[in-house]
């Protein structure tokens, strides 16, 4: 829909291996396509005893240069796709505008303030669930900004926006990942309840929303003290089953509890929850090195890519 206003945010780490995306790209379409091929391409393709079609030899090159797992297999599989015949340009083609995308390597996390305009959500005595979905929201971006994700925020602004619109944005930019900020209400007359809760949708498994939804709320947990009241499959939230990537949603206190509410609209609460759902993400992504920041992992420093 040509009316939603999207936001594709980056950072500078992330535009560091955006430029080497970027080359890698060039030389894949020049090789692939058979065009001319510069002198500064050919020189920069490793000496070889035996004749390489100056195409392979760039990929070659590119794949020293990357040697690490993934990235290798996937210039693997695209020298054997060049090698085979031209009617089967197109899936390559495919490939190569994937290759294209700048920081492309580093996961997409798309964010989802809860409510917002009209919709206010569930209110305390003073706060608005909107509101502090939204502080959350950017203070969760900022974390995982600086770990080196990218990061696509759904609603900037106190502003209503559908949960169609919002699945369909995330879906469309492909994120990586999608977590749903929100905070509960309780109807009943005890004030006390509180906690922190995760949902997600259990039906297919092949989207991993039930580890994402354990490590999110794990993490929160740990990092605020707040009660843990569970992690809960559920099929019934639209944004956690109709998005296509891995999913969950954190309601992240009650504010019909009065102290949650104020700890909810406190700057260092927020702070404390972005921190933990910041966390779980990096656990989603890399299960066995728990404090080590994104883009300083063992893999993305043998690929050579964090220079
Ligand atoms: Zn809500």
């Amino acid at each position: 829909m040509g009316t939603l206003k999207r936001k594709h945010k980056g950072n500078k780490r992330g535009r560091r291996t955006g430029r080497t995306g970027f080359c890698f790209s060039i030389a894949l379409t020049a090789g692939i396509l058979g065009m001319a091929v510069s002198q500064t391409m050919v020189w920069a393709a490793p000496k070889s005893e035996k004749p390489i079609e100056k195409s392979n030899m760039i990929i070659a090159d590119q794949a020293a240069e990357l040697q690490a797992g993934q990235e290798a297999e996937e210039i693997s599989s695209l020298m054997q796709a060049k090698e085979s015949e031209a009617g089967r340009q197109s899936p390559v083609q495919n490939k190569v505008e994937e290759v294209e995308t700048e920081e492309a390597e580093y996961p997409l996390i798309a964010i989802d303030p809860g409510h917002g305009g009209v919709d206010s959500g569930c209110v305390g005595k003073k706060a608005e669930e909107k509101d502090v979905n939204l502080q959350i929201a950017l203070e969760l971006e900022k974390k995982l900004t600086e770990k080196g994700y990218r990061v696509l925020v759904l609603r900037e602004k106190d502003e209503f926006q559908g949960l169609m619109d919002r699945v369909e944005i995330a879906n469309s930019y492909q994120a990586d990942v999608y977590v749903s900020i929100h905070q509960n209400t309780y109807e009943g007359k005890d004030k006390t309840v509180g906690g922190i809760e995760t949902w997600y949708d259990g039906a297919d498994a092949a989207r991993d929303n039930q580890r994402l939804a354990l490590l999110v709320h794990r993490e929160t947990v740990k990092s605020t003290g707040a009660r843990g009241r569970g992690v809960i499959d559920s099929k019934d939230l639209y944004v956690a089953s109709k998005t296509l990537m891995p999913a969950c949603l954190i309601e992240t206190g009650f504010l019909s509890n009065p102290q949650e509410e104020k700890l909810l609209a406190s700057a260092d609460y927020q702070k404390k929850l972005a921190e933990g759902i910041a966390r779980g993400i990096e656990l989603y992504f890399h299960p066995g090195i728990m404090y080590v920041p994104f883009a300083e992992a063992p893999w993305k420093m043998s690929a050579g890519a964090n220079m």
